[in-house]
């Protein structure tokens, strides 16, 4: 073989194991770089991901613009707060930041703009901010808006600004009356008027201070049941012996306008769990309320009955009626539908607002219904003693804790009944418990009001 032959072989045997091993190899590389890229593309897809839930699961709006202003990325909040998001910052700051002073503020250089924003019913709070996201590279800088939805304190806050407004108005009223009578007094009335315009003037100030009284005593009530810290006096009672004794008493102010009450019992199951001073109180409200809104000669019909698991106590007028629009404006603080008469009536504008609140606390309610001129009808329902007891006895035998005074009354009540029970210290069961319910709530009951 000559040395070209040789050459030949050892080349061709040569390229014949690397050519292949070349191919493998830039194979293997190959793959490993589309893997590489594969992992890449993979681990950017879950950090997207990953920052997108993060973004969704805020409850504050976020809006992202890069360095050249354009639009990165938002979340469902801000969407759900601005509708369709702009594409640029510009046009962001156009549409939603002229009338607070964001606009100016941005283009005047400032590195974080706070502003609020009303749209429609809401209110935001907008948090502007230059962000370096490139590392502090610093090429990668771009604006972040946050967006807060603060319109629950902003109607708090404005709640609580109206009811400083009326207390003080409602306090102010009365106090110039009395200020003035008795200045005129001073000044020479005592020596000029005769006795009866005197005692006429000593009569309007007497009669304004106890509206002041009953103003402070119903501010105080409402206080003390905001801050839910009162606890209830909670005790077996018969409703409809409570509907009597309260007519009885407002029998003299119905009789001074020719109204008669007439009480009228539907059902014997008339035993609620309560606190008899609160439900007094709503009795009284919505009797006085009939009587105070019905013309002289009117009539007042209360019934007392039961549905499904709640004792009902409706109290019917045929008085002066209420718009349907201004319905359900009347349990709210010191709402009056004749804003300039009412007040001649005596009332606070507290009482339903109180009423309607210790309803609740007795997880009741009060119903209102009204035709202008032809009367109203005010129904406050409240759970049967046997049904609020028995719902009561079966948390705790789930060993689930009561949840508002109501219930916890109760169930301080059901162990008091269980431990005069134990005479031989064994413990009762349900069953036993709840036959001891039923005999307390049947003996509970001692009247049947009818005319
Ligand atoms: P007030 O102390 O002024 O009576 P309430 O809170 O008890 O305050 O009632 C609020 C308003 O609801 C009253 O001012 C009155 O306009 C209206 N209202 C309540 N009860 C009746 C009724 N039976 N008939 C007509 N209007 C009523």
């Amino acid at each position: 073989m000559s040395p070209f032959q040789i050459v030949l072989l050892t080349a061709a045997v040569t390229a014949a194991l690397i050519i292949p091993f070349m191919l493998w190899r830039s194979r293997q590389a190959r793959r490993r770089a589309s893997q590489d890229v594969v992992r890449t593309m993979q681990r950017i897809a879950n950090e997207r991901t990953e920052s997108q839930t993060i973004l969704s699961s805020l409850d504050v709006g976020i809006i992202a613009y890069g360095s050249d202003d354009r639009l990165l990325a938002s979340n469902p909040v801000a969407i759900d707060m601005f509708g369709i998001i702009p594409d640029t910052l510009p046009a962001f700051l156009d549409r939603f930041g002229t009338h607070n002073g964001m606009r100016a503020a941005f283009y005047l250089g400032s590195e974080t703009i706070a502003r609020e924003l009303s749209m429609g019913e809401r209110y935001l709070r907008l948090v502007c901010q230059h962000h370096s996201l490139g590392g502090g590279r610093g090429n990668f800088g771009g604006h972040i808006i946050t967006v807060q939805d603060f319109s629950d304190v902003k109607r708090q806050e404005e709640r609580r600004k109206a009811f400083v407004a009326n207390v003080s108005h409602e306090l102010k009223t009365p106090l110039t009356t009395v200020k003035s009578y008795t200045e005129t007094l001073l000044d020479w009335g005592i020596n000029e008027k005769d006795r009866e315009a005197i005692r006429a003037d000593i009569e309007r100030i007497y009669e304004d201070s106890l509206r002041m009284e009953d103003l402070i005593a119903d501010l105080l009530l409402l206080s003390s049941l905001d801050s839910s810290g009162a606890p209830l006096n909670a005790h077996l009672l018969d409703l409809a012996l409570s509907v009597r004794q309260v007519s009885d008493r407002l029998l003299d102010q119905a009789r001074a306008k020719q109204i008669e009450i007439e009480l009228f019992a539907m059902t014997r199951e008339t035993a609620v769990f309560a606190d008899k001073n609160a439900v007094e109180r709503i009795l009284t409200n919505l009797i006085t309320n009939a009587i105070r809104y019905t013309g002289e000669g009117g009539r007042i019909q209360v019934y007392i009955g039961s549905v499904v698991d709640d004792i009902y106590v409706k109290v019917i007028d045929n008085g002066i009626g209420i718009a349907q629009m201004e319905l359900e404006n009347i349990f709210e603080r010191f709402y009056r539908v004749d804003k300039t008469g009412s007040r001649q009536f005596g009332g606070t504008g507290l009482g339903l607002p109180i009423a309607l609140e210790l309803a609740r606390m007795h997880r009741g309610r009060i119903v209102a219904e009204s035709e202008m001129g032809a009367g109203s009808q005010f129904t406050l329902f409240l759970p049967g003693a046997g049904h609020l007891l028995k719902t009561t006895l079966i948390d705790l035998s789930r060993k689930e804790k009561p949840a508002d005074a109501i219930t916890k009354a109760a169930a301080a009540a059901i162990r008091d009944w269980a431990k005069e029970d134990e005479g031989d210290g064994a413990l009762l069961d349900v069953h036993a418990l709840l036959d001891i319910i039923d005999e307390k709530v049947d003996n509970s009951v001692t009247i049947i009001v009818s005319n």
